[in-house]
């Protein structure tokens, strides 16, 4: 693997300027995959920063929030178009900064870009309701209103797509914007900043200032001017900013952990759910929201479903995601991996059976990252940790269950519910399953993997805060409802009272 030149020294993107941060402190962004690959060198900001672009945040709204949305729509429907553009440059980058392979980061960009045309398409309905006053003369009508400077903070794993979700929709409804982006993968959110600074959003309308949770994360997302908090990531530090923003009665918005599991019953086509928990659970190595880390498979077809994963998990190839061979790839930091192995420990003293991986992967190339092989734990039981916590890596584990009620007992067991899924050829069970398991999202005879944009993302239980993501749903995050009563009686017209006079 050739180790690619460094892009050097970024900026944070403040008022519609690429400026560094105060104390120009500097820190290094390196593929995970191969240390000696440097993607660049990041602003290590700080409170000072947090406040340049929060007043830059505040002194672009009026503005923004006064553009038509078709307006605002027209700059989102450009940035989509260059995302589609440079589509392939940003996949690769993102590879470089994050691991995961090439297909999956183009999926990343894609789906942003289908965001971009989704909030696109929203600047000419953005729809609120009229309704029949109980008053003669008189009109009711609801409206969506934007909030203000919402502050966004992202994670590491889907570097592109999620502050996309998260922005397209701040910024069709008319607020604006100040990002801090997951310390492990900046570029990909300087990416997108400089994609809406050629599609022509105002300066001042999204800014991006880089640095750690603590030093940049904590002072926006308690910052008096900020009106909405916007946040995916764990839930340990979900419920810190949860407490941080109760005295000022911010919007905040909350995406967090999960512990999905696939249902796998004695009627499924074991091949079809095979497949599936192979792409839920190893695919972005394992590190997504939506992983499939439980795989919870009926009795009577454990042993066939065990033997045939096994055969088809030892066959992954482990590699650079640059690489086209590579179908996996590196956990995202060393601290990552060493999370991964110290698991993997847990289980094995916990009992549970240690199928295939279990170990980090050290020959050759694989030295030069954080890699560890695709690991399989079956024989556990719903009350050991790993069938509790989330690892977010490499890492499933099956549990045997005795029936569907079974089944879903266990899956509910656990303090998550972000994605859930039953492979089936049984209608009425499927259809107790999609009401039953205590989840934001489902999949019937799929993984718990695959969301798309126009449908709403998010969790119950400890994975979120009642908000959703995405969708139309997506617009209540950032927007504000407000009621609208206009009387054209001429005359004073007493709600409730005028309605109810008696005969007296
Ligand atoms: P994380 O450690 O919670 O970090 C998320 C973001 O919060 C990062 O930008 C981080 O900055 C920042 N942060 C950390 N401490 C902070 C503080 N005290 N105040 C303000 N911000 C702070 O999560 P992660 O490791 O990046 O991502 C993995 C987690 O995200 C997993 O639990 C996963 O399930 C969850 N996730 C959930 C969803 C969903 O939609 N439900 C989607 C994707 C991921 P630094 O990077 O600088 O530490
Ligand atoms: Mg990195």
């Amino acid at each position: 693997m050739t180790t690619e030149v460094a892009v050097g020294l970024q900026g944070n993107f403040i008022g519609g300027e690429w400026v560094t941060s105060s104390s120009g402190k500097t820190f290094e962004n390196r593929n995970p995959a191969d240390r000696d690959d440097l993607v660049g060198i990041f602003p290590e900001s700080g409170r000072d920063d947090v406040e340049a672009a929060v007043a830059a945040a505040r002194k672009a709204y009026p503005g923004w929030r006064a553009t038509p949305a078709p307006r605002r729509a027209e700059i989102l429907y450009a940035a989509g178009e260059i995302l589609k553009r440079d589509k392939e440059e940003l996949a690769r980058l993102m590879t470089r900064e994050m691991g995961k392979v090439l297909a999956e980061t183009r999926g990343d960009v894609q789906e942003a870009i289908d965001m971009a045309f989704l909030a696109a398409g929203e600047g000419r309905r953005l729809f609120g309701f009229t309704t029949p006053s109980e008053l003669p003369n008189k009109f009711a009508m609801c409206i969506r209103q934007p909030l203000g400077v919402c502050a966004l903070v992202t994670p590491w794993n889907f570097p592109m797509a999620i502050p996309a979700w998260k922005s397209m929709a701040a910024l069709i409804a008319g607020n604006t914007i100040v990002i801090k982006p997951a310390s492990d993968t900046p570029a990909s959110v300087v990416a997108l900043a400089r994609v809406f600074e050629e599609a022509g959003l105002p300066a001042g309308v999204f800014n991006v200032v880089i640095g750690s949770g603590g030093e940049v994360g904590d002072p926006l997302i308690t910052h008096p001017d900020v009106r909405v908090v916007s946040f995916t990531g764990s839930t340990e530090v979900g419920r810190r900013i949860s407490v941080a923003c109760a005295p000022t009665f911010k919007r905040l918005h909350l995406e967090m952990g999960g512990k999905n599991a696939i249902l796998v019953l004695e009627d499924a086509d074991v091949d079809l759910a095979v497949e599936g928990a192979v792409w839920g659970a190893f695919g972005t190595t394992g590190q997504r929201c939506t992983a499939s880390s439980r795989l919870l498979v009926h009795e009577e077809v454990v042993g066939e479903f065990v033997d045939k994963l096994t055969a088809r998990v030892r066959s992954i190839r482990v590699g650079n995601g640059l690489d086209h061979a590579a179908q996996m790839g590196p956990c995202v930091s060393e601290r990552q991996r060493e999370t991964v192995a110290r698991y993997v420990e847990i289980g094995k003293q916990e009992g549970a059976q240690l199928v295939c991986g279990g170990e980090k992967l050290t020959d050759g190339e694989l030295s030069r990252g954080w890699f560890f092989a695709p690991t399989i734990f079956s024989e556990a039981t719903p009350e050991m940790r790993i069938s509790r916590e989330e690892i977010f890596g490499p890492v499933t584990t099956v549990i045997p269950v005795e029936s569907f009620e079974d089944g879903v007992r266990i899956a509910n067991s656990v303090e998550y519910g972000l994605s859930g899924s039953v492979y089936t050829r049984d209608v009425e069970r499927a259809f107790r399953a999609m009401r039953d398991f205590e989840t934001g999202i489902f999949y019937v005879n799929s993984s718990t993997i695959g969301a798309e944009v126009h449908l709403p993302f998010g969790g119950v239980k400890n994975t979120g805060n009642g908000h959703r993501e995405a969708g139309i749903a997506g617009l209540d995050v950032f927007t504000e409802w407000k009621s609208i009563y206009v009387d054209f009686s001429g005359r004073l017209q007493k709600a409730q009272i005028d309605t109810h006079e008696s005969a007296d």
